[in-house]
């Protein structure tokens, strides 16, 4: 590690300044969690091929519920086996040593961090968390866990049984439950994806490190805009 890093590390822990790790989808990678970007990007359903992009979105919930509902299915039981790696474990000892002093920010919502025992309190899921559904209709703003009378296990990605359509009701308005995740064409806010609390830890943070993602998306980079105009730095490895 070069003496700038060392040097950062001492002044952080001396004033109490946070060590902060922005995380993506590189980082769950080597779960086998795939990234939606590349040759990934695509979902195949029927005779019809969509980008992640455009079936990814509140758009597409709207007019194809089933259509997205499919997809999330699938993802949740690619997720549903997967084991956090070394990655995740290394954050968890981190957070063990640093305790206030770290804040982990991370756009995955494959529940791996969970997994690998990092704590709520310190864990800020910007994207959401495949673990919860809540209202489409937003008739409330309440988080249900995720209906576990659906089978992740051995699906027919084509098929959503009509058991499992009826789990994802939403049990106060009967409009379909969404999965609780930021779509392609929604925005960062404090309710659900806890914008302020982020960009209020950015503020505090005297080392950002920014693993597995490019952080082309609008909050990541004013986290970081935010750590360097705090006398921070940031480190990058994608
Ligand atoms: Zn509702």
């Amino acid at each position: 590690m070069d003496e700038r890093i060392i040097e950062q590390l001492k002044f952080c822990l001396k004033k109490k300044k946070k060590i902060t790790f922005l995380v993506g989808a590189g980082l769950s990678a080597e779960s086998g969690i795939p990234t939606f970007r590349g040759k990934d990007g695509y979902w195949v359903s029927g005779s019809k091929n969509y980008k992640a992009e455009e079936i990814g979105t509140f758009k597409m919930f709207s007019v194809a519920s089933k259509e997205v509902w499919k997809w999330f299915l699938y993802r949740k039981s690619v997720t549903e086996i997967a084991r956090p790696n070394q990655s995740h474990v290394l954050l968890k000892e981190i957070e063990n040593t640093l305790e206030d002093q770290f804040a982990l920010i991370s756009q995955n919502v494959d529940g791996l961090h969970k997994k690998a025992g990092s704590s709520e309190k310190r864990t800020f899921l910007i994207h959401g968390d495949f673990d919860y559904v809540r209202c489409g209709d937003e008739c409330t703003n309440e988080l249900y866990p995720f209906p576990k009378s659906i089978n992740l296990l051995d699906r027919d990605k084509d098929v959503i049984t009509e058991s499992e359509w009826k789990a994802l009701r939403c049990p106060k308005c009967q409009e379909d439950l969404r999965p609780h995740v930021l779509w392609f064409d929604e925005y960062y806010d404090e309710k659900y994806f806890k914008r302020d609390s982020v960009l209020k830890i950015s503020k505090q943070t005297g080392i950002l490190f920014i693993i597995g993602t490019s952080g082309a998306t609008n909050l990541p980079q004013t986290i970081a805009h935010n750590v360097l105009a705090n006398s921070g730095i940031v480190l990058f490895r994608i």
